[in-house]
């Protein structure tokens, strides 16, 4: 109780009762407060700039609040998020090799372990199997922030080994999509991993089992070429940016101005190339209709 008060608010006579220091209770001044709420980590939302704080944000599945842009989640995150329950990891045996000791201004193994610091993953792809509201699944989603979401050897592995478990279960197969496409520091084997994706999802049809795409943003190169046009319903995220080439290679091309929404979410849904675009708060239960309907659950 040798609370140390300050003497002029004790003394002064005009200080109100409500604002006069109780022995023991620490009322924190402006000041403090202020400090404290910069203590939270904050997201600035790339669209309208609001400072969002991380837990407002990861509590909204990372959409804001404020003009409900839909911003990057990471792929754990997505699939933790995704499903109510988690049973176990694929794919984490895969290590990538450096086969033609790449270097541009930085080597490749350099590049790599950059990258797996940066993320905590170890490769570009997440493989998890779990449940979403009962329904067995698997599911993988591309980390971008993992040297730009690029497909590599061990993302086709990766790939290859959940497509094979998925038929082997009997699961559905889901694929979040975010990439800038193929490892070109991996030359020909990142290429070769677009057909190895490719059969391996021609494997899940054959199975009589639905593979379903979520095309977040962006979606670009060979990974657009191969597994993530290949689902039987496309779904994608608003506003997600997705093509083959990007915007300004085409414009340089083709010699015109390409106007906004091109290659957005909503340009290619009045194209027919995806089938419909989801609220992300409503993807779960989306993919799960979808799922249900098809595997007549
Ligand atoms: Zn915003």
């Amino acid at each position: 109780m040798n609370q140390e008060v300050k003497p002029s608010k004790v003394l002064n006579p005009s200080t109100p009762w409500t604002d006069r220091p109780v022995p023991g209770i620490h009322v924190p001044d402006a000041q403090e407060t202020l400090k404290a709420s910069f203590t939270e980590p904050t997201v600035e939302c790339p669209e309208c700039h609001s400072l969002i704080t991380l837990t407002a944000m990861s509590f909204n599945a990372y959409v804001c609040p404020q003009c409900d842009e839909h911003l990057r989640m990471r792929a754990r995150e997505r699939l933790t998020w995704f499903f109510d329950q988690v049973d176990h990891e694929l794919g984490q045996e895969f290590i990538a090799k450096d086969p033609l000791n790449f270097v541009d201004s930085k080597p490749y193994s350099a590049r790599m372990q950059e990258a797996q610091k940066k993320t905590g993953e170890s490769e570009a792809l997440v493989v998890l199997q779990g449940t979403l509201k009962g329904v067995a699944m698997t599911a993988c989603a591309f980390e971008f922030d993992f040297m730009g979401g690029s497909m590599g050897t061990v993302v086709g592995d990766r790939f290859v080994q959940a497509a094979e478990s998925a038929i082997a279960k009997k699961q559905p197969f889901i694929c979040f999509a975010a990439s800038g496409g193929a490892r070109m520091q991996e030359g020909m084997l990142s290429l070769m991993q677009m057909a190895r994706t490719s059969a391996a999802i021609e494997k899940v049809k054959a199975a009589g089992l639905p593979y379903i795409v979520v095309l977040t943003h962006p979606v670009y190169g060979g990974v657009t070429a191969s597994l993530a046009m290949l689902g039987d319903v496309h779904i994608a995220e608003p506003k997600a940016m997705i093509g083959f080439a990007g915007k300004r290679v085409i414009e340089q091309t083709v010699r015109e101005k390409l106007e906004e929404p091109f290659q957005r979410a909503e340009y290619l849904l009045d194209h027919g190339v995806v089938d419909q675009i989801v609220h992300r708060h409503a993807l779960r239960d989306t993919v799960y209709r979808i799922v249900s309907k098809l595997m007549n659950i």
